[in-house]
């Protein structure tokens, strides 16, 4: 279900309209710690969304819930998300892949030569 508004910028201004309906800023729901520990809980929900197999539906529902908690926490914690995902994937995009056990890694491979 798209609205026509999917700009990072409109995602971004209807977590804040959440975060402002409940005032998290001022209720403890801002607390790193505790968006930390949310985020574990919803991370725990998208796994079990594909160890038990669950329809894709629920797997998007548990990711959005992730997605949205990551990005109250560039509100929370007054970062730049946007600008440090445009960072980091032009610097994993110059990245060297390996296969690892079969499966394929990028990442920082310095040091394990
Ligand atoms: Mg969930």
């Amino acid at each position: 279900m798209k609205n026509g508004n999917d700009s990072w910028d409109d995602m971004m201004a209807a977590v804040q309209a959440f975060h402002d309906k409940h005032d998290l800023r001022n209720n403890g729901g801002e607390e790193l710690s505790y968006r930390v520990a949310l985020m574990a809980e919803e991370l725990g929900e998208v796994s079990a969304c594909v160890t038990k197999g669950k329809p894709r539906e629920d797997l998007a529902e548990e990711l959005a819930d992730l997605l949205i908690l990551l990005m109250g926490t560039d509100i929370a914690a007054d970062l730049d998300l946007k600008n440090a995902f445009w960072e980091k994937i032009h610097r994993l995009m110059r990245r060297d892949a390996r296969m690892i056990e079969g499966r394929i890694r990028v990442s920082d491979f310095h040091g394990m030569d």
